[in-house]
């Protein structure tokens, strides 16, 4: 990292504010916590962070209030942090545009891969020229996605993830395994729900701009881009 990333914690339990901030703050990140989401939402309109690590059960406005928030001014990567664990929560943590979760209690190594993972992505995307297909354009320096010039929805890191990795090989037919690996640097385990869930959105957002498809089903195996 040139610059130290910023990464804002909202968490209204104190001691796991200072838990986090231990494990980071020696990483190299510049770490800034608050207790409620309405301090936290002025910090990130201050501060704009690198990254956000945001608890759901929160006094005041509660956490999905503040993703929304965040996700009216862009798309700073979030992690959730979370005490609720069953995959319906973690889709709908996913769907209403958070990137990545934490389940409590907290691994300090998981939490510490995640928040990388996040970083990275972001800095990488920063450094590479744009991807085009079809009309389809992945603007990796400004992250965000045009069709035919037309930008689409507020897209998330993996949103973004997958369409880069379909259109670095436009004709190729990725399995869910392979999709899964590139988007979140983790090992596949055969959960595909969370990886239909981004698709889905995608194409949601896709439709939103215009009536072209890009994303074909592969039956069985997994996605391409539309011949
Ligand atoms: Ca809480």
């Amino acid at each position: 990292m040139s610059t130290k990333a910023t990464i804002v914690i909202i968490e209204d339990e104190k001691n796991i504010c200072s838990f986090i901030s231990r494990i980071l703050e020696p990483e190299g990140y510049r770490v800034i916590t608050s207790n409620t989401g309405r301090d936290g939402l002025q910090h990130i309109n201050s501060n704009h962070p690198d990254l956000i690590l945001l608890d759901l059960m929160l006094p005041g406005i509660s956490g999905e209030e503040v993703l929304q928030e965040i996700r009216k001014q862009g798309n700073t990567p979030v992690i959730i942090l979370t005490a609720k664990d069953t995959i319906d929560d973690k889709v709908e943590v996913l769907q209403s545009g958070a990137d990545d979760y934490v389940t409590k209690p907290f691994d300090i190594k998981e939490v510490l891969a995640r928040v990388a993972v996040q970083i990275r992505r972001m800095e990488g995307s920063f450094s590479e020229g744009n991807l085009v297909y079809q009309g389809l354009e992945l603007d990796r320096e400004n992250f965000c996605v045009r069709v035919d010039q037309t930008e689409l929805p507020k897209i998330t890191r993996q949103e973004f993830s997958i369409l880069e990795l379909l259109l670095k090989h436009p004709k190729k037919v990725f399995s869910k395994e392979e999709i899964f690996e590139y988007a979140w640097e983790e090992a596949y385990m055969g959960e595909t729900k969370t990886l239909d869930v981004h698709i889905s959105n995608i194409r949601k957002k896709i439709k939103s701009v215009t009536s072209k498809e890009y994303i074909e089903t592969i039956w069985g195996i997994g996605y391409r881009l539309h011949p």
